[in-house]
């Protein structure tokens, strides 16, 4: 058995029994009994099935809120919020079966035309940070283009993938569609990488484990896809409005505790605006408020485990000052206050390596071409963000930095319609929007000779 524990507390919120080897070759075994069936599900009949799991989701949004914002440590007001985005991403791609178009391409002697093919059994393997949220990224436009999935969430939360497994078949999935195998990743989730009957796996993680994902799924030539890490960038310029983009700063790195990996945890501030934005900025910081999951007024939680607790640490009292520390309760909980430090060189280790907790760091730059060769300046390209009230400067930046996400004066990255994925070291292959469909078919060409 896992013990599964609500970080607020460090208290054991459920015990869940635990999956090894046997279970995930069972739970492949059962995907690929299930997919010949249910890739010949008629287009219209696979949308209706998940147009009912998307109704259930949004029946389900506040009971699997709260099991999320305690089980990850979360605000309640954030996980509704990510729970509403499952029920929709589920609803957007309940449109898909029955719009996955082929071409006809022009050709001599007869007609030429393709197909998207589903891949077969995918395996999906996500983290603790966003773990329904995520997972569903993945698992709604699998199964409306036809595959059936094997969904390993992270061993410290799985509790609303067991939770969904139900509503799932609840709402008319048939079974061995959808399984769930919670267990650890190096015994669940390399099992997955290495078995021959998994067409594909669709990670978000690490970086460090997506490099071994690729490797491993390399022996099966697996597709891959890679949601990793991130370093991103909060470019803000002096003619920006300085007050709204410092007010915004701190929900784009002390959202989810830093655990984010869209988190704009590198702030790039043009060194004539620094004083000016780090005054802003201390204000906001300080007015956060850090505590009960379950408080509707809450907007930051714990950190997820003692050890993401002390891995975050380790990067405070380092070469950079600590400029703005906000509150965090003491006691039991693995808490850690908001934390900005200023200035830092982007040759710091807290501006090269992905922190993944609510601490910031700001480097100042003396114009837009250091801005950009800064932004740049990581093995990462995940998000980012640009505020400035220059229009074609906002532009050519967006369009210098390195990076799959971008936002000019606002720091949201995730949309269920637009695309969502990395540059560089930030992994391959697009979530979300219509681009994700492409990741979980195959094209078929056929050719049809037609005589003459
Ligand atoms: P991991 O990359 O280790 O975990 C992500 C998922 O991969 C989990 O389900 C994990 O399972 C699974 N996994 C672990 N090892 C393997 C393996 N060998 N083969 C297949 N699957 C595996 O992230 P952590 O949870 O350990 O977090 C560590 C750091 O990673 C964080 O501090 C952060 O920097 C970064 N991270 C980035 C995320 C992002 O969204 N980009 C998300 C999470 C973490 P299990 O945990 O059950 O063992």
């Amino acid at each position: 058995m896992t013990r599964v524990l609500e970080p607020a507390t460090e208290e054991v919120l459920a015990e869940v029994p635990s999956a090894g080897v046997e279970e995930t070759d069972a739970a492949v075994a059962r995907a690929r009994e299930a997919f010949p069936a249910w890739r010949s599900v008629e287009p219209g009949d696979r949308a209706a099935i998940l147009h009912r799991l998307a109704d259930a989701l949004e029946g389900a949004v506040e009971r699997l809120a709260t099991l999320e914002a305690r089980n990850a440590g979360k605000p309640i007001s954030d996980a509704r919020g990510e729970m509403g985005m499952v029920a929709a991403t589920f609803r957007y791609y309940a449109g898909a079966p029955e719009r996955l178009l082929g071409q006809t391409i022009p050709v001599a002697g007869g007609v030429d035309m393709t197909f998207r093919e589903p891949l077969g059994v995918v395996g999906l393997i996500v983290p603790w940070n966003f773990p329904l949220t995520i997972a569903s990224w993945k698992l709604a436009p699998a199964l409306a283009a036809g595959n059936t999935v094997v969904l390993k969430p992270a061993e410290l939360t799985p509790l609303t993938a067991l939770e969904f497994e139900r509503i799932a078949v609840e709402a008319g999935l048939p079974d061995g569609v959808v399984n769930v195998v919670a267990g650890p990743g190096s015994v669940c989730g390399r099992r997955l990488v290495e078995h021959e009957d998994v067409a594909k796996i669709a990670f978000t993680g690490s970086t460090e484990v997506g490099r071994r994902i690729a490797e491993g799924a390399a022996a099966t030539i697996k597709r891959v896809t890679l949601e990793l890490g991130g370093k991103s960038a909060n470019v803000i310029f002096a003619d920006a409005d300085l007050e709204q983009a410092a007010t915004a700063a701190p929900a784009a790195v002390f959202g989810n505790a830093g655990q984010d990996c869209c988190a704009r945890s590198r702030i790039l501030v043009e060194r004539s605006a620094v004083d000016r934005f780090m005054e802003a900025l201390e204000e906001a910081v300080e007015s956060l408020r850090v505590g009960d999951p379950l408080d509707e007024q809450t907007e930051m939680g714990p950190l997820i485990s003692a050890d993401q607790r002390a891995k975050v640490e380790s990067y405070v009292n380092g070469d950079a000052p600590v400029a703005i520390r906000g509150g965090a309760p003491s006691g039991r909980g693995f808490w850690f206050p908001p934390t900005v430090l200023c200035p830092v060189s982007n040759d710091d280790r807290a501006a090269r390596e992905e922190i993944f907790g609510p601490v910031a760091c700001v480097i100042p730059f003396r114009d837009e071409a250091e801005a950009v060769r800064l932004a740049n300046d990581t093995i990462y390209g995940l998000s980012g963000s640009i505020w400035t009230r220059d229009g074609a400067r906002a532009l050519r930046v967006v369009r210098a930095v390195d990076s799959g996400v971008l936002s000019i004066n606002s720091n949201t990255s995730v949309r269920v319609a637009t695309p969502f994925g990395g540059f560089k070291q930030s992994g391959y292959g697009r979530e979300l929007g219509p681009d994700a469909l492409d990741h979980y078919t195959e094209v078929k060409n056929v050719y049809y000779a037609t005589g003459g």
